[in-house]
């Protein structure tokens, strides 16, 4: 497996994978949270619920308390106790209550009222308990076996009465009691308060009559917030008819749960996003490295390469002219020659990597100023001509005597050299070079133009890359380090100017590098 890949594989299996099992544990831990805190709320509200029908279940049983304390006398037809009268004046919602004997429904109700001006509801109450007459029967079986239960008698009541009734006193002189109660004024008066106690800022209670919408009592000044948007609602025990609603005060807790679901999923998101890109940053990073290392590597090769083919050139010349071999003048000149020219090339390439590594340490000192371009360009060119003739390479280059350009003069030349070297070295059968200068805006550029095997797109990208040489095809063949094209980056980068390149893959290629233009000569 490539380096890069088995990176990037290990980047997946130590970062991605692990996070994205995360993020797939988290969302679907994320929903059972959400459910456990619905289900906690609703049992808290439930309770809260359940605490004020107890209340009210309490209220009812002093009230019972009261009655029975003083049943005796009440039933006999006595004189009301003081007890009873503060039963019906402090209880308004309590407006009347009646006694008979639980034998016979048909007897006589004895009522207790204040107000002496209260509708008679006689021939009503006695209609209701024919028609609940089961389950009266059953409260009297209730209380035989010892347990009083109190229970609403389902009739259609005038207004909000509503009529609770219970059995009292023993077995053999049992009586039944009816509590005749304005189901409005009880909620209002007496669960409201509760209600109040218990809502504080964080809960609404409602009241809500079964089959209206609009609640008949809330904790919520001016509440028109209906039934189903309550967020549990229970019936109120002592009042069949009506409900109890409760909602928390700010946002119901669907929208608190949804808003909580939906930061958590964002961050979720976000997180993931950034360890994406912080691992692929980091494969990039990764990438890069490892490349330099292998251009790196490739370098020592390609160098030692380049420096063997000189040496060993030189050393054998020189040994067959030092063991005196060569006997004409003529040969012994050709051999210096090569000598000479091998020594030359040998210390070329020393002197390009020097330049490199200054360059690279940001230790050469540039001195900038006016320069001629194209008396520049026709003393390398003159050095080139024998060579470049005696090769076969047809160039060409137009003079502009006005065109200056601000540079430093040995870094000019150096890298229009290495931009020659490179049209000389990949040229492949068509040997022409074309080189131009011209202006654009402000710039000052010359472009050197060969017809040779050219660079495709993907490695143009590269090609200015320290240690970089295109990997396959016939340039791998070609002698090379890899240094010149940074070189000429480094220092047209350090001149102020830029280099561009435009090439085709088997076409050939064409280097631009621009300088600003001199403005003072
Ligand atoms: P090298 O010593 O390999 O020439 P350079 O840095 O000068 O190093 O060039 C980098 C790579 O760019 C070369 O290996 C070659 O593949 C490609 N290259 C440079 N100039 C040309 C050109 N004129 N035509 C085709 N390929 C080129």
């Amino acid at each position: 497996m490539k380096s890069t890949n088995r990176i990037a594989l290990l980047l997946g299996l130590a970062f991605l994978l692990p996070a994205l099992f995360f993020s797939i544990y988290e969302i679907s831990s994320l929903n059972k949270d959400e459910k456990m805190i619905q289900q906690i709320y609703e049992k808290q509200l439930d309770a809260i619920l359940f605490s004020v029908n107890q209340y009210s279940d309490d209220i009812l049983t002093r009230w019972i308390s009261d009655i029975e304390s003083n049943q005796e006398e009440l039933s006999s037809g006595g004189k009301r106790s003081d007890k009873i009268n503060n039963l019906l004046s402090y209880n308004p919602s309590l407006t009347q209550f009646f006694i008979c004997d639980t034998i016979d429904q048909k007897v006589k109700l004895n009522f207790f009222s204040l107000d002496t001006s209260n509708v008679n509801l006689q021939s009503q109450i006695q209609k209701a308990l024919t028609q609940n007459k089961n389950q009266i029967q059953q409260l009297i079986e209730y209380k035989n076996s010892g347990f009083q239960k109190v229970q609403a008698l389902a009739y259609q009541w005038p207004d909000q009465l509503q009529c609770l009734v219970f059995i009292t006193g023993n077995e053999n002189q049992s009586k039944m009691v009816g509590l005749l109660i304005n189901s409005e004024n009880f909620i209002q008066d007496l669960v409201g308060p509760r209600l109040q106690v218990i809502a504080r800022d964080q809960f609404v209670l409602s009241a809500f009559k079964k089959g209206i919408t609009t609640p008949v009592y809330s904790t919520l000044q001016a509440d028109t917030v209906s039934l189903i948007n309550q967020a549990l609602t229970k019936d109120l025990w002592v009042l069949p008819d009506y409900l109890l609603g409760i909602r928390t005060s700010g946002l119901s807790l669907q929208k608190i749960i949804d808003e909580r679901t939906y930061t958590n999923l964002t961050l979720l998101i976000l997180l993931d996003l950034i360890l994406i890109i912080a691992v692929v940053l980091v494969f990039r990073n990764v990438k890069k490295e490892v490349q330099l290392a292998q251009n790196k590597a490739d370098f020592v090769s390609n160098v030692s390469h380049e420096i063997r083919t000189p040496l060993a050139l030189i050393s054998m010349f020189a040994e067959t002219l030092e063991m005196g071999r060569v006997k004409t003048e003529e040969k012994k000149s050709e051999y210096y020659s090569i000598i000479s020219k091998e020594a030359h090339r040998l210390s070329g390439i020393v002197n390009k990597i020097l330049n490199f590594s200054q360059t690279e340490a940001n230790k050469k000192v540039l001195n900038i100023r006016s320069v001629q371009v194209s008396k520049e360009i026709k003393e390398v060119l003159l050095t080139y001509d024998f060579h470049l003739k005696n090769k076969g390479y047809e160039y060409s280059f137009t003079e502009d005597l006005t065109l200056f350009v601000e540079a430093d003069k040995d870094a000019f030349v150096e890298v229009f050299i290495n931009l020659l070297d490179n049209a000389i070295k990949y040229s492949s059968n068509n040997k022409r070079i074309e080189i131009n200068t011209g202006r654009e805006n402000d710039w000052g550029f010359i472009s050197v133009k060969d017809q040779g095997i050219g660079i495709s797109k993907i490695n143009q990208k590269h090609i200015f890359d320290k240690f970089y040489r295109v990997p396959s095809g016939d340039l791998a063949k070609t002698s090379g380090t890899g240094i010149g094209l940074s070189l000429v980056k480094q220092l047209m980068e350090s001149q102020k100017g830029k280099i561009s390149v435009e090439s085709e893959l088997g076409k050939g290629s064409r280097f631009i590098i621009y300088f600003k233009l001199s403005t003072n000569f």
